[in-house]
């Protein structure tokens, strides 16, 4: 008996080195989580280097890996995902960028980043997309607000290039600069040229916009600019189903996982109150794998909170957090005919506060699979596990064989 379906879980940013705050410890060693390591019981552990050993994975760059699509090939930059996440259709050869609504002094300085940690933007996206106008430039635009101050601009039109610069200036008492091609090229000089264009109107835009005339008279930032970094031209991604014959979903809270669910052709499911923090509704997601299972043949969960503990640097918050997980985790464990795999997409160590290239563990667990005699899922237990180490390349594959899809190489 193999199992027909297979359950993705991606614990971002949850492996660790030993922390000061947890007795020399990792969150993972240190955190009770009686599901992680029944999982770890049943199956076969390892551990896998996401991308390959010494380099430090972005979760963008790691995830395409680990679903079979290799960085160098299909990575074009962090915009064309981000707007796809957002909810923009990004066709090959549109531009992608990133967004920050921010706040301007009377000077034209950058004086918050986050303009004032807006909640809500969509009646400003609404208003750039009825009044900016770049059809001069032969250049048509969708921007899409996210959440908070976060937004997504995409742009399409020929002969454009996505080798520009950025206009945030990464302090703030400084104005904005001016947006160029980062080399000689006429079409990054053109969506360099579209971008000065655009932000001059939209500043116009925002800085009559009712919403921003009243937070000013309400002593809050003006949401009275955009920040757009992170261009990147959407490439062409061979659709999940065809590259591994399989169908699937997508269930994860930030924007990026969201979008590179949607690149490969996998369905995105939304759930609310998915937050991406460690306050996410966790038993939601739960309930949402449950339900793509009855129909779907892969399911990919993303969990991200215990990333951004590690961001944080915060030791204690990322082990309780790991808790939770384990606890939320219960319903996922007794799937039948369902091949478990859980794992994460890179290290960040609370030490350094970013990722790391440290192997993450991993732990497979179906019918018929092969076990070992690793009893917890951490990072030092699993590194004594039968799956030995793992380049994160081999993921998809190894997936394949277990549940008895791989093609035989040779005779
Ligand atoms: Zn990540
Ligand atoms: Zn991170």
């Amino acid at each position: 008996m193999t199992a027909e379906k297979v359950l993705l879980v991606i614990l971002d940013g949850i492996s660790d080195r030993p922390c000061p705050e947890l007795k020399g410890l990792t969150p993972l060693q240190a955190a009770r989580k009686p599901n992680l390591d029944r999982v770890a019981r049943d199956g076969i552990c390892g551990i896998m280097d996401p991308i390959a050993p010494g380099i430090r994975p972005g979760s963008d760059t790691s995830h395409l890996n680990l679903l079979g699509y290799p960085p160098e090939k299909y990575y074009t930059g962090r915009g064309p995902l981000e707007a796809l996440g957002t909810g923009i259709r990004m066709e090959p050869g549109m531009i992608g960028f990133r967004c920050n609504y921010a706040t301007l002094d009377d000077q034209g300085r950058v004086i918050d980043r986050r303009a004032g940690r807006i909640h809500q933007t969509d009646d400003l996206s609404r208003a750039i997309s009825e009044k900016v106008d770049l059809s001069e430039m032969g250049v048509t635009f969708d921007l899409r607000s996210g959440a908070g101050h976060r937004a997504a601009l995409a742009f399409q039109g020929d002969g454009l290039g996505a080798c520009v610069s950025s206009n945030d200036p990464k302090k703030e008492g400084v104005a904005p600069l001016r947006f160029r091609e980062l080399r000689d090229s006429a079409a990054d000089r053109k969506t360099a040229e579209a971008l000065n264009i655009f932000v001059e109107q939209t500043n116009a835009v925002l800085g009559r916009h009712p919403l921003n005339l009243s937070r000013r008279s309400e002593g809050l930032a003006p949401a009275n600019t955009l920040l757009i970094r992170g261009a990147g031209e959407m490439g062409f991604f061979e659709p999940f189903p065809e590259r591994w014959g399989l169908s699937g979903s997508v269930i994860a809270a930030a924007t990026l996982i969201q979008g590179i669910g949607k690149a490969i052709g996998l369905q995105y499911v939304p759930v609310a109150g998915a937050t991406g923090s460690i306050d996410t509704n966790l038993g939601g997601k739960v309930e949402a794998v449950r339900n793509e299972l009855e129909s779907r043949e892969f399911v990919l969960l993303n969990i991200k909170g215990a990333d951004e503990a590690g961001h944080d640097g915060q030791a204690k918050e990322k082990k309780e957090f790991i808790e939770k997980i384990d606890a939320s985790l219960g319903p996922l464990i007794g799937i039948e005919n369902c091949l478990l795999v859980i794992c994460a997409d890179h290290s960040t160590p609370c030490s350094i506060r970013d990722h790391s290239a440290d192997p993450v563990p991993i732990v497979i667990r179906g019918d018929g699979v092969r076990t070992d005699s690793v009893r917890t899922f951490d990072e030092y237990s699993c590194a004594g596990g039968g799956l030995l180490r793992l380049p994160g390349s081999a993921l998809m594959p190894v997936i394949c064989d277990l549940i008895d899809r791989a093609k035989k190489y040779g005779a």
